[in-house]
């Protein structure tokens, strides 16, 4: 199994040909497995807990992979497929990543066959060019003023998640605050900010225009409400003895005492003089402001909040227009951002700081509320998935029937396809085919279902041509999903078509792992890096 060439240092595991082969795919199978339980509308949630014993309980597949602290290095590409699904379409994650597991277990059956891996690798390029094609073919365009669609396909997205219950109200919010963002076509995602609150119910998550900050003022003496506020976004300390930096200083009579703290105070007062100077009438501070200088803004009659995240500085910046200043000497009424109305507010017990009329018009906020953190995390995350669903299917107005039905009517097509070709990659277009029905059949087995009756009559009506034929989980029956409004972008399908293969191929190219540093046990052997609970699966 594990061979060492005398070449190399004896702190190197090599695993080559065959091994490493069925070793990595194995890994990646394992992964796959994982995410497996949590596809669809019936999936089940996850609980995960870190080493910190912080509780993550969680149906999304990137949130699973990322916080799973995988170390094999093919788990680790798959894991990268979750994340390139998220960041390039929002959804879909827990698909591209089954379809790249499975793509590489039919993989297997192959070579075992004595089918090399370059030929496999390029049955599986033919399929993914020709998946397009058909995708291409079987899609729907959607108006982009057809909001009743857009609504469809943020429910299709939530539903099973933690924002199940709310769905309808939840979709339609959605649709509005993209709406709101969107510029001539373009949609930024990140315009759209997502703060979370626990209290009150899920369903007293609301939409608001204009952002909101997680934070109070820092004294009950400044101003509760601001009109025509002028911004000042700092991200270094107004204070002296900044936590990050020690002082040493020594000090023999009560006289030089006085002149230090007299010093001090002095500069204090020379910063905040500096800040009231620019006409500002708000400050946020990414750091800490002290006491006196706490004192000495609430004086001014500025409305001042002190460790605020990075995030929020950069978004409080790109709403308001202020620039982020890290250095005092930069403060100038030039970099001031400006809003209409800033005003502290108490919501569910919490005093938050709302922005309303802000420079840029295109920022909105959704204030989600929930029962626990664990909820409100997770709500989070299902409308990131709808609000991803939502901008991928306007910008390319493209969209698909979900239920399993697209990948069926993909695989019947494939098959048709891969009889008209001559060599052996034929077996692997058909190995591609198998491998996305494996979406469709999960959905079934995942809702209790029997998933061989269900792909034997999925089977039957796409190849009488009914392209829509799909899974419809509210009623547990075989029918046009697309007239029941199971619908997705075309876009989560292209993408994770295109991941699940890129990876997929990269696996079965590699014959040899070389791996330094390994720990005593030689971890490539017995996978001993996959978390443990991950053994027993496969
Ligand atoms: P992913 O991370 O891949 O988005 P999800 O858990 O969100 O995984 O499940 C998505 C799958 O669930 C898609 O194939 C979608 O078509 C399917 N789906 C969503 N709603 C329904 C429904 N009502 N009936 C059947 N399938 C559904
Ligand atoms: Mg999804």
């Amino acid at each position: 199994m594990d061979k060492k060439n005398n070449f190399m240092s004896e702190d190197i595991d090599r695993v080559i040909g065959k091994d490493a082969q069925r070793n990595n795919i194995l890994a990646a199978k394992l992964v796959s497995e994982v995410v497996k339980t949590t596809l669809g509308p019936r999936g089940m949630d996850k609980m995960l807990v870190s080493p910190l014993n912080e509780i993550i309980v969680t149906n999304d597949g990137v949130t699973i992979l990322s916080e799973m602290q995988i170390e094999h290095p093919a788990a680790k590409m798959m894991v990268e497929i979750a994340k390139t699904q998220e960041k390039e379409v929002g959804d879909g994650t827990t698909t591209s990543v089954m379809i790249a597991g499975k793509l590489l277990e039919n993989a297997e059956k192959l070579l075992d066959k004595k089918i090399h891996p370059t030929v496999i690798v390029k049955g599986y390029r033919m399929a993914q060019e020709k998946v397009h094609e058909i995708l291409n073919d079987i899609s729907f365009k959607i108006a982009r003023e057809n909001e009743e669609a857009l609504k469809e396909i943020a429910m299709t997205a939530m539903t099973g998640k933690g924002a199940e219950e709310e769905k309808e109200k939840f979709s339609e919010l959605l649709v509005e605050a993209v709406g709101m963002i969107e510029e001539n076509g373009k949609i930024e995602k990140e315009n759209i900010k997502i703060e979370k609150i626990v209290g009150e119910g899920i369903k007293d998550t609301k939409l608001f225009k204009g952002i909101i900050i997680g934070k109070e003022k820092i004294s009950k003496d400044m101003p509760q409400k601001v009109n025509g506020a002028k911004i000042l976004v700092v991200d270094f300390p107004i204070e002296l003895k900044s936590p990050d930096i020690e002082t040493k200083i020594s000090i023999s009579s009560h006289n030089e005492l006085q002149n230090f703290l007299n010093e001090e105070e002095k500069m204090i007062k020379g910063m905040v003089e500096k800040i009231r100077e620019t006409g500002a009438n708000v400050i946020f501070c990414q750091k800490g402001i002290d006491d006196f200088a706490k004192y000495l803004l609430s004086k001014a009659g500025i409305y001042a909040c002190r460790r605020v995240s990075r995030s929020d500085i950069e978004k409080i910046s790109k709403s308001t227009g202020a620039r982020i200043i890290s250095n005092l000497n930069e403060i100038g009424p030039e970099g001031i951002g400006e809003a209409g109305v800033l005003e502290e507010v108490k919501t569910s017990g919490e005093y938050l700081t709302y922005l309303k009329e802000c420079k840029n018009p295109k920022s909105v906020t959704i204030l989600v509320h929930g029962g626990t953190i664990h909820v409100v995390d997770e709500v989070e995350r299902a409308l990131l998935d709808g609000i991803g669903d939502i901008a991928s299917s306007l910008e390319t107005g493209l969209v698909v029937a979900g239920g399993g039905a697209v990948e069926m009517e993909i695989a019947k097509r494939l098959r048709d396809f891969g009889r008209t070709l001559e060599g052996r990659e034929q077996l692997a277009v058909e190995e591609y085919a198998n491998a996305l029905e494996f979406i469709p059949l999960t959905l079934a087995e995942n809702a209790g279902m029997d998933p061989i009756d269900v792909l034997t009559e999925l089977k039957s009506k796409h190849d009488a041509g009914e392209i829509n034929a799909g899974l419809n989980l509210f009623t547990n029956k075989v029918e046009n999903v697309f007239n029941s409004r199971i619908i997705e972008p075309t876009k989560i399908k292209s993408q994770a078509i295109n991941s699940a293969t890129d990876v997929a191929t990269m696996i079965l190219r590699i014959d040899d792992v070389i791996l330094s540093k390994p720990n005593k046990k030689g971890r490539m052997n017995d996978l001993g890096s996959l978390p443990d609970y991950m053994n027993g699966l496969s």
